[in-house]
């Protein structure tokens, strides 16, 4: 028996979570199975959680998109019992049972080994949201983001993926701009490494001006919609947006002016269906990019049950930096 959190529907199709004790037999098919340590909360989750966002197919169902763990038992030669390992993408906590069971049964495919120089917790504090910005840095630093460019906007700043991009792009020297709509977070978001504090109010209308003043050098977009329309026009000539999120809407109400006038690039960012080399790179990256002290300012550490609570915040744009669930609390 081991403990999961289980999302099911009623008969009026409502959804409602609850911990629950299974068995190893209601695992579904793979050819891994992984003693689940860490888990964590990503703004996907708070979907799979609640109403399933369209992302979720069966009833009843296991979400956490991400998880690392302890290898159990393994039909794939690439893994065996006792290796760690993290999981991020290819649908696992949204077709696939997740990571908020202390089991979990994958295909070897969607694993990586735990990171050098990270452990379990920590890879956890990271997760999705932090890979993802990982994923964007490397997007704008191929477009040839450097360091002398001038300021690097984030927004959704003080969120799971805004967090962890303030920290890396601090540390790798930009200079950083965080938008947040919680002014409380500004200290926190300095803590991290930011150089100035955007208010959201600044940038979340559409300007009537398809063009404004040049300003940032890159960005890493956490929130889409007016926002991201809005910081297009801002961006400097040449400088690219990496686009991964949609906190603010999924809209993009623009012009191609930007483009065709700025040379500005609007690239996207899926950390989903990332290849096993990218993965790899990533999590290297982020082993020796990220200070662990930083990444510690942004954690907070939770059981399952707290989920259900935390998942309505996250789609309310209430929680701060990373959520780790310990899966043996
Ligand atoms: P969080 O909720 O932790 O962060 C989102 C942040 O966006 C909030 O904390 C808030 O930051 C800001 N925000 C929320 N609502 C609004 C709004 N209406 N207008 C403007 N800003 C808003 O989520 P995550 O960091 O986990 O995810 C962020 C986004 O990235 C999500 O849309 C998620 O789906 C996406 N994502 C995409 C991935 C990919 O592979 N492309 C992978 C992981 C995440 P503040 O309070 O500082 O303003």
């Amino acid at each position: 028996m081991f403990k999961a959190l289980v999302v099911d529907k009623d008969a009026e199709g409502k959804t409602f979570a609850a911990v629950k004790e299974l068995q190893d037999a209601q695992l579904p098919d793979g050819n891994v199975t992984v003693a689940v340590q860490y888990s964590t909360l990503n703004y996907k989750d708070g979907l799979c959680l609640g109403s399933g966002g369209g992302l979720v197919k069966t009833y009843p169902h296991v979400p956490g998109i991400d998880f690392a763990g302890t290898v159990e038992a393994s039909d794939d030669p690439r893994y065996g019992p006792g290796d760690k390992v993290v999981l991020t993408g290819w649908r696992v906590g949204e077709i696939h049972w997740g990571g908020y069971a202390q089991k979990a049964r994958v295909n070897a495919d969607w694993l990586v080994p735990l990171p050098q120089g990270l452990n379990t917790r920590q890879a956890m504090a990271i997760g999705t949201a932090g890979l993802t910005a990982m994923l964007a840095v490397r997007a704008l630093e191929k477009q040839g983001l450097h360091t002398d460019q001038g300021p690097v906007l984030v927004t959704g700043a003080a969120g799971g993926v805004g967090s962890v991009a303030v920290a890396i792009l601090a540390q790798l020297g930009y200079e950083v701009a965080a938008v947040t709509g919680r002014a409380e977070q500004g200290e926190y978001l300095q803590g991290l490494g930011a150089g100035q504090i955007v208010a959201r109010e600044e940038l979340n209308e559409v300007s009537r001006r398809p063009l404004e003043r040049e300003v940032w050098a890159g960005c890493i977009d956490a929130v889409g919609g007016e926002m991201l329309a809005r910081v297009l026009g801002q961006m400097k000539y040449g400088a690219s947006v990496a686009a991964l999120g949609l906190a603010g809407g999924a809209q993009l109400p623009t012009t191609v002016l930007p483009f065709i006038l700025r040379g500005v690039n609007l690239l996207g960012i899926d950390s989903v269906m990332r290849t096993y080399d990218d993965r790899i790179d990533a999590w290297a990256r982020l082993a020796s990019d990220l200070p662990l002290q930083k990444l510690e300012a942004m954690v907070q550490e939770v059981g399952l049950a707290e989920l259900p609570d935390l998942g309505r915040a996250i789609l309310k744009g209430q929680v701060k930096g990373r959520v780790v669930v310990d899966l043996n609390a």
